[in-house]
Order: structure tokens, then C-alpha cells, then sequence
């Protein structure tokens, strides 16, 4: 750079770690029409037009979450737009919204936006965003194109409450793979559970395609063998469809499900249903009533512009006032999983789990961040592992490559960290602050499409930026 050059905005004596640049030291960041235009020991002041001293803070590229809610086609409505705050303020600056619908992210980024990029899937519901149970190869095609069209990046396969029959979910996979449309697994099918019997069968539905398997930790929470015999056999599968799969996994304990019971009294979900045998609950209306009564299960609700978790009485009277369909919670996710899969690595140093992702956004439980601190404390992770966890990799797996790392030109996206906390204190998009000491500052946001989403987005009146697939880790070398 030149000593002429003025800079924006100036991040001053923060601690820097860019893994992709082998940077991990004191630095000052220099911002330039939204880019990062230099990271260097030391910019003069005279050559900022803004200046924040972040000394003592760690300065990364910005969280990029795999797996994020921030809109829902499933349960009640009440969750639908809160996730774009909630995310912001935990200090994620993008999010993969996993299972919603296009047009509804980008409604609820015009209203509760909160200055977050999103690309957003649609998740698969029989007679709802597809219109068969058993989906015809034509049925699916028609389903991703429009999709598209409607600024999505690709679907969701929802195993774990609408599954599929094993040859109608490799349709999905096979026909996504053709439009290079993005492909995600929450696992299970018609022959399978959502758990380690379900994940077994991916490598089959994957066939030679490939595909985005959703928070390996849900598969490995003892439901078919002992937590760390279901980890030790997922990793297994995750080397074998190395190159193949990308994966996330969650560091929180709660999980999020839905309280469906049928005109019998029994739980509808599959993933409900585990919740309960988890704990001796019978899978029924009594069984749900009592997990809530006893203060194991939680009911969600909004309260405020978030959504919290309840318990108790108050939480039996959400769920019964929704007729039985209502966002629940269990604490089922083991630590030793969540730790296992965090920081499993093959003999070359690189992750076997792509990306530590929250499956937070309008669940409560955005402690990635917080948690893969916790991990450096603990000495399971250096910073520079956390932040290629957070935020380099993950860009990669999404074909992001202008963020994830802070080289001249690339996108002035980044997260600063408390180091002491673990926690967010400031996060900027595009060199624009979106949050600061966890008060969402920023509004409305960009929407990531795919190329055929551009009238979509218009239409929206919406910011948009243009995913290219090619360059994914999922479409790495495909074709
Ligand atoms: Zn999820």
C-alpha cells in the first residue's frame, strides 16, 4: 500500500487472526469502501477517517454460520425473522439458513433484518413446498428450479419430521447435484430414524453425488450405541465420503424440535420421540406434558423481539395452546460428542468436520462462537484452528472466497472477540459496524443467490451478492 492511502474505518491494536494469511499477532485492520485494504503493525491515525481501538480484543473474519435459522416453514410462525438479531448479537456476520423458504427469509430480512448475509434453502415439506410425499424425479426438478428462482440456494432433505422414502431422498440429492443447487441432509428416511441408523444409510443415498450432511452431532447422542461409539463410527463415514460430504456440527447442549402429537396422543416427529426415550418419557401427549412439567423439556417462545426457552407450567400452556405444535427443546446433545466432533482431524492437520455451526439463529443456543472459545481456553483448539472452524472453512464450504480470511480486497467482514469472555463484542459487515457489545446496530442485510434468484431479489428490493457453487467445497472437482 501507498502512504497515501485513507482509509474508512481503522480496527486499531486489535489481536488478528487470519489463518489463510498465517497472520496471528497485534495488527491494526484498514477498511476501504467495504474491503479490507491493509492489515498492518501499525497505521498512522492521520490516514483514518474513523478509528476503533479494539487492543486486547482478537480480530477475525466474520462468523460464517453452516447451519442457521432464521426463517421456518415448520411449527408455529412466532420464530420466523428473530434469528437475524439473535445472530447478529452472538457475533455471526453470515448465516445458511437451513430450512426455510426463500421468499419468507427475505420478507423477514426487509422487517427484522439485522444486517447479516443469508442464503437460505427451502426445506422439503410434502403437500407444502413440494407437492408429493413420495417425490417423483420431475416433482423434485421443478422444486429446486423454482428455488432458485426464488432466491434459494439449493433444499433441505427434513429426515428427521418428513422423511423420505432412501430412493426418493437420493432423487433429491441426484437432481440438486445436476442444477449444482446446494443439497443439505438432516438424516433419516421411511427405513431409518434420525439418528446413527439414519446416517448409515447417507454414503447409499449419496450414490457418487454430493451433499451438505446437517449437525453430525445429532446423530451422536446414544440413541442407537454409547455416544462415543456413535461419534467413533461418523467419523468413520465422514473420511469415507471425504470428498463428497461437507459437514457441521453444534457445541450446544438443547436441541430444537416440535411437540406434534397425532388424534392418538402420540409424538408425530421422530426427533421428538428421541428426546423422550432419552430419558424413559413414553412418546406420547402425557410423556411430552410431563418432560415439560419436569423441567427436562422447554417450550420456545418470543418474548421482547428473541425467542427464549420456558419450562414448566408456562411451557405446557404454550404447547398445549398450539395444539401440540410447538417449538420444544431438549438439553440431548453430550458435550463429549459435541467436543469430539469439534476437533477431530485427519493425519494432514485439516478438520474432519468441516465447520462448527450454531443450528441457532431463532433457537436460542448462538454459542458457537463462545463455545470454540472455550475449546482454545481449554488448549483442544488453537485460536487459529477456532477461527478456520468459524469462519475460514466454512466459507470454503460455501464457495465464499472473498470472506473467511482478511486478504487485501476481500470483504471487510469481521467478528472481534472478547478473549477473556469467549464472547462477540463487535461485528462489522462490509466494513459497516452491525453489532456492538451485543446490541444489534445494523439493518436489513444481503440476500446470497444463486444467479437465477436476481429478479427475485429485485423484486425484493433486497441487497444481493451472487453465490457461485463452482467454487464450493461441495462442488469441489464435480464434473
Ligand atoms: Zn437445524
Amino acid at each position: 500500500m501507498t502512504t497515501t492511502q485513507q482509509f474508512d474505518l481503522v480496527l486499531k491494536n486489535g489481536h488478528v487472526v487470519d489463518p489463510a494469511n498465517n497472520i496471528d499477532g497485534r495488527f491494526d485492520v484498514g477498511i476501504k469502501y467495504g474491503k479490507i485494504a491493509s492489515v498492518i503493525n501499525n497505521i498512522n491515525l492521520d490516514m483514518a477517517d474513523d478509528t476503533i481501538d479494539v487492543e486486547g480484543q482478537i480480530v477475525m473474519p466474520g462468523h460464517i454460520d453452516t447451519h442457521a435459522h432464521v426463517s421456518s416453514v415448520f411449527g408455529n410462525d412466532t420464530n420466523r425473522a428473530y434469528g437475524h438479531a439473535m445472530l447478529v448479537e452472538s457475533g455471526t456476520t453470515t448465516a445458511l439458513d437451513l430450512a426455510g423458504n426463500p421468499t419468507l427469509m427475505a420478507e423477514g430480512m426487509l422487517q427484522r433484518g439485522a444486517g447479516l448475509n443469508v442464503a437460505s434453502l427451502m426445506g422439503l415439506v410434502p403437500h407444502s413446498t413440494i407437492s408429493e410425499d413420495d417425490p417423483r424425479p420431475s416433482v423434485v426438478r421443478d422444486v429446486i428450479n423454482n428455488t432458485k428462482k426464488q432466491g434459494g440456494i439449493g433444499v433441505k432433505l427434513l429426515g428427521g419430521y418428513h422423511p423420505f422414502t432412501p430412493e426418493a431422498s437420493s432423487n433429491v440429492v441426484k437432481a440438486a447435484n445436476e442444477q449444482m443447487a446446494w443439497v443439505a441432509f438432516h438424516v433419516g428416511t421411511k427405513d431409518s430414524g434420525s439418528d446413527m441408523t439414519g446416517l448409515r444409510e447417507v454414503p447409499d443415498i449419496t450414490d457418487n453425488g454430493r451433499l451438505h450432511v446437517a449437525h453430525i452431532n445429532s446423530y451422536t447422542r446414544g440413541m442407537v450405541d454409547e455416544p462415543h461409539e456413535e461419534v467413533r463410527e461418523a467419523l468413520t463415514l465422514i473420511e469415507r465420503m471425504r470428498s463428497q460430504w461437507v459437514t457441521e456440527a453444534y457445541l450446544a447442549q438443547i436441541n430444537g424440535t416440535n411437540g406434534l402429537c397425532d388424534e392418538n396422543g402420540d409424538v408425530v416427529y421422530n426427533v421428538a420421540q428421541n428426546c423422550l426415550k432419552a430419558r424413559g418419557y413414553p412418546t406420547t401427549d402425557k410423556g411430552i406434558k410431563a418432560s415439560l412439567l419436569d423441567g427436562y423439556g422447554s417450550a420456545l417462545t418470543a418474548r421482547g423481539g428473541r425467542v427464549i426457552t420456558v419450562t414448566g407450567e408456562e411451557a405446557v400452556k404454550i404447547w398445549e395452546s398450539a395444539a401440540t405444535n410447538a417449538s420444544l427443546s431438549y438439553p440431548v446433545n453430550p458435550p463429549t460428542s459435541a467436543f469430539s466432533l469439534a476437533t477431530a482431524k485427519y493425519d494432514d492437520e485439516t478438520f474432519k468436520v468441516d465447520a462448527i455451526s450454531t443450528d441457532g439463529g431463532s433457537l436460542p443456543r448462538n454459542v458457537a462462537i463462545q463455545r470454540t472459545m472455550a475449546l482454545v481456553a481449554f488448549g483442544a483448539l488453537t485460536i487459529s484452528e477456532a477461527v478456520i472452524k468459524l469462519s475460514y472453512s466454512p466459507s470454503r464450504m460455501m464457495g465464499l472466497l472473498n470472506k473467511g480470511q482478511l486478504s487485501e480486497g476481500a470483504d471487510a467482514d469481521i467478528t472481534v472477540v472478547n478473549p477473556r469472555t469467549g464472547k462477540a463484542t463487535m461485528s462489522l459487515v462490509a466494513g459497516e459496524l452491525i453489532m456492538l457489545n451485543r446490541r444489534v446496530v445494523g439493518k436489513g442485510g444481503t440476500w446470497l443467490i444463486l444467479e437465477e434468484g436476481r429478479k427475485a431479489a429485485e423484486s425484493k428490493g433486497l441487497p444481493y451478492e451472487i453465490i457461485n457453487l463452482e467454487e464450493s467445497k461441495m462442488y469441489e472437482n464435480w464434473n
